[in-house]
């Protein structure tokens, strides 16, 4: 394959636009960066220029004050040096966008992190035809199938009501960003009153101001620690990194829950070491990913971060061209991390949860071939460390 006119290409920056001299989410400061979405391994400071979807704004500068960010609506055309750029609904959380790019006939979609289910958070995944796709795969393993999130909803109000009903508070841990509020807006707020740690609040702000339906919430730095009663019945949003925290003694007794893709596999719960797990994830499953794909109709497909091997493989048996580029985005399990209240896990704690998730992965994966009900081969399926999760820094 002719590669020397691919519209964008690996530096050691990031992705890069030659004919457009531009950066998608790059890892290393930059002149000109387009951003797909505000997560940290995504978003990071020390760009010249930002440019990201219009609702995304206000994420993106809560997140990186001071930044020179300009928006552009959904669907709107920007010409930067003869490329044709706009970006399209990624449905993966407020504001973020596919990027697509049209230059000299040709045309390329780098999506960033999506999912396919709607999400009344965010704009709905909308597929963009291109000839190159640019796709995540935090979750392209065959085990990652979602369920409804109708259904993930009433079993979280299901335990909520339970423990309201025997005078417990409910702790439930997820991303800050993004999680946190499709949670707020997919639980049902007639249960009780709902709390919020410091890191949910200010997001939360940012998707009120635009335009995004939430209960409402109190901090919980606000109650003071004595009165425990005031946690009785409710739902308390807080990041992973809360879990087990001196922050926990306030609320007396509670139930625990953490909701993430990640608690698909077996063994998570326990690790986290919560009472209860939610499969609620914001990234495409496996059945997504694949018809994400289709839809672009893309004849070349490049994988970014996430299960890269096992999909590339199942590509290229589809008889696309398909290939990888190795970046420094990460998975959203270690944004939390690097994100929460400089508290816990240090660097070592979280590549030891990372080999064990790879590890758990593997186990999964094997278990399910046995029963033979995917298409998942062996345990040489499993990604090496590198694929699962590159090593990089806060930024
Ligand atoms: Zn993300
Ligand atoms: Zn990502």
């Amino acid at each position: 394959m002719d590669t020397a006119n691919d519209l964008i290409v690996l530096r050691p920056e990031g992705l890069y636009c030659p004919p457009g001299n531009f950066y998608i989410d790059p890892w290393r400061p930059v002149e000109r960066a387009i951003i797909t979405h505000a997560h940290a391994d995504h978003a990071r400071l020390g760009h010249a220029k930002y440019l990201t979807a219009e609702t995304g704004i206000g994420v993106l500068r809560s997140r990186l004050p001071g930044i020179d960010a300009q928006g552009l609506a959904y669907g709107a055309h920007l010409v930067i040096e003869g490329v044709d750029v706009s970006l399209h609904p990624a449905g993966h959380v407020l504001g973020s966008a596919q990027v697509r790019v049209e230059h000299g006939g040709r045309v390329w979609v780098a999506s960033g992190d999506y999912k396919v289910e709607p999400d009344p958070t965010c704009a709905r995944f909308e597929p963009v035809r291109c000839d190159t796709f640019i796709t995540e795969s935090t979750f392209g393993l065959p085990i990652y199938r979602w369920d409804p999130a109708a259904e993930i909803f009433g079993g979280i109000d299901a335990w909520w009501r339970h423990n309201a009903a025997q005078g417990r508070a409910s702790v439930l841990f997820c991303y800050s960003f993004g999680k946190a509020q499709r949670v707020l807006a997919g639980v049902d707020r007639a249960i009780g009153p709902i709390f919020c740690h410091g890191a949910v609040e200010p997001l939360n702000r940012a998707y009120r101001e635009a335009g995004v339906d939430l209960p409402a919430t109190r901090f919980v730095g606000d109650i003071a620690a004595r009165d425990k009663a005031e946690f009785k019945g409710a739902l308390i949003v807080a990041p992973p990194s809360a879990a087990g925290s001196t922050w926990m003694r306030r609320f007396g007794d509670y139930s625990d829950a953490f909701a993430s893709g990640w608690m698909r596999v077996r063994g998570s719960r326990r690790r986290r070491n919560v009472d209860r797990g939610f499969v609620l994830s914001d990234h495409a499953d496996w059945p997504g990913l694949q018809s994400a794909i289709r839809a672009t109709g893309a004849q070349r497909v490049i994988v970014t971060h996430g299960y890269i091997e096992p999909l590339v493989r199942w590509l290229t048996e589809q008889g696309l061209d398909a290939g990888s580029f190795s970046t420094e985005y990460g998975d959203d399990a270690i944004e939390a991390d690097i994100q929460s209240d400089n508290q816990i896990n240090n660097p070592s704690d979280i590549q030891a949860n990372i080999k064990a998730e790879i590890e758990a992965n593997i186990e999964a994966n094997t278990e399910t071939n046995i029963q033979g009900n995917n298409q998942a081969d062996s345990q040489t399926d499993a990604p090496s460390d590198t694929t699962i999760a590159p090593a990089r820094s806060a930024p």
